[in-house]
């Protein structure tokens, strides 16, 4: 079946009452039917009826043995870091999501673990990053806010010959673009928050594992820490997993509209959108996904010129998120990625003058009219 009908029928058939929707289970604890005995449920953090919809609805998107569902993106990001220790080692993509450095840079080098920042688009500078004490590569595919991609079955090679994992942050692209455990990946993970569950309503996090014996250590995990998605959650990501496909598709539509849109514009000096004939990451992507995401970055002139458009712009919301129905801009610089040092995010191309979009399901007519209206004018300056 296909990712599109698999993520509408989650759930379906699945209750006893016959419920469409697959309900709430609001409920903490289980009754024994007798000593020894058990539903197959005992208490909610160990395991609760539409948490497991969800999880196992997960696992099945991205063709892996076994899902689990946190409370958020960096709660389940935080769980895969658990399954390392005190001296390990990790080569991490340079330019990924500012909590992801945060808490590995700031929380769990406290603890010990190490970590060398590449980028990861190159896959010999993965190679050449790899140590003794390396244990896993962690990618973002494609990376934030500067869209590069990474070869995810080089690596995924590279890795195997070392004997250590590879974990994918598929936030971006969803199952319904990509599915990285068929490239060579062992883990995925999603902030859920995003387009999974599509409608910035709800924060959740997500984890697929390709193997039974890592899926054990993940859930011995998920048990042990208790950072679970509550049912309610649970509910509201199943209830926008069932839309993913044309959410995504229309998302995607106007992500490329706007991309070729923003690179005609002369108050525009740089769009960074995989989905461009003539971006660098083009012919990868196209071979890894079967869609390039919603996410467009671009720059302008000046950061006055930026502060100015983030201003102007009434239609696309300048918040920070993405994945959502709605449209967002943010400017990575000051919010997403303001945890790392001035001098290394200006090296790596994430500038005062960065702006990141997130691409909704509006009409594209009016999306290009609200950037126009707020663009407009600065032409000059470039
Ligand atoms: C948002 C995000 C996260 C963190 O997820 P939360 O749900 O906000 O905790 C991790 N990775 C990527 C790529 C993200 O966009």
């Amino acid at each position: 079946m296909k990712t599109s009908t698999i993520a509408v029928q989650i759930g379906v058939g699945k209750d006893a009452t016959g419920a469409m929707s697959f309900p709430i289970y609001q409920n903490a604890t289980f009754r024994h039917p007798a000593l020894g005995q058990s539903t197959g449920y005992d208490y909610s953090r160990s395991g609760n009826p539409t948490r497991r919809v969800l999880e196992e609805g997960i696992a099945q998107l991205d063709g892996g043995v076994r899902g689990f569902a946190y409370a958020s993106g960096m709660a389940a990001i935080a769980n895969l870091l658990l399954l390392f220790k005190q001296g390990d080692h990790l080569v991490v993509t340079e330019d990924l999501y500012g909590g992801t450095f945060r808490i590995i840079d700031k929380v769990f080098a406290r603890q010990g673990l190490e970590a060398t920042y590449v980028d990861t688009s190159d896959a010999n500078r993965v190679a050449e990053a790899i140590r003794e004490n390396t244990r896993a590569v962690l990618l973002e595919v494609p990376t934030n806010p500067l869209l590069k991609v990474a070869d995810i079955r080089k690596i995924g090679d590279i890795a195997k010959d070392r004997r250590i994992l590879t974990i994918v942050d598929n936030t971006f692209l969803t199952p319904y673009l990509m599915r990285p455990l068929d490239l060579g990946a062992d883990v995925v993970v999603y902030s859920a928050t995003k387009f999974i569950s599509g409608h910035n309503d709800v924060l959740a996090g997500l984890v697929v594992v390709k193997e039974e014996e890592l899926g054990k250590q993940v859930y011995f995990l998920q048990n042990s820490i208790g950072a679970v998605l509550g049912p309610q959650d649970c509910w509201l990501t199943i209830r926008g997993l069932k839309t993913l496909s044309v959410r995504i598709d229309r998302q995607l539509e106007n992500a490329k509209t706007i991309a070729e849109w923003l690179s005609r514009h002369a108050g525009v000096t740089r769009v960074y959108y995989p989905g461009l004939e003539t971006d660098p990451s083009h012919r990868l992507l196209g071979e890894q996904a079967r869609g390039f995401g919603a996410m467009v970055s671009f720059e302008v002139a000046e950061k006055r010129i930026a502060e100015e458009v983030l201003r102007k712009v009434k239609l696309i919301s300048f918040a920070e998120s993405l994945g959502g129905v709605e449209s967002l801009i943010t400017f990575p610089a000051f919010q997403t990625h303001a945890d790392m040092e001035p001098a290394e995010r200006e090296r790596m191309g994430i500038n005062d003058r960065l702006l990141r979009l997130s691409v909704g399901i509006e009409d594209a007519g009016d999306l290009l009219a609200d950037l126009e209206q707020a663009i407009s004018g600065w032409e000059a300056n470039v």
